[in-house]
């Protein structure tokens, strides 16, 4: 049975829940929290290589490279699996950052 389901105009907390169940269903719920920092760096590499493909940098045409949008999709779940796993709230602690990051002053 797959009841996995992202509701209409989710939350940032309906995405991390989604995670939640996601790797709950595919079994990678058990990862640590550098194994998923390691996932996010090969999906940070997968998603610049998009890019470069994108932009028209000279790339391998052997690479098997996903779209830019795939490659964001990836990187957002496991942004969300490495905030569950330290219990993060990324809404309030998006809103409290950027509070800080307006205070800053850019020359
Ligand atoms: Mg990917």
């Amino acid at each position: 049975m797959n009841d996995l389901e992202l509701k209409d105009n989710p939350t940032f907390r309906d995405f991390q829940e989604y995670v939640k169940r996601l790797e709950l269903q595919r079994g990678f719920a058990n990862q640590n929290a550098i194994e998923k920092c390691l996932l996010l760096g090969e999906e940070m590499g997968e998603l610049f290589k998009a890019i470069r493909k994108a932009t028209k940098l000279k790339t391998d045409i052997n690479a098997n490279i996903g779209s830019i949008n795939e490659e964001i999709a990836d990187m957002v779940i496991y942004l969300c699996s490495i905030a569950n796993r330290f219990e993060i709230d990324i809404e309030q602690t998006f809103r409290e950052k950027e509070e800080i990051n307006k205070k800053r002053k850019w020359i």
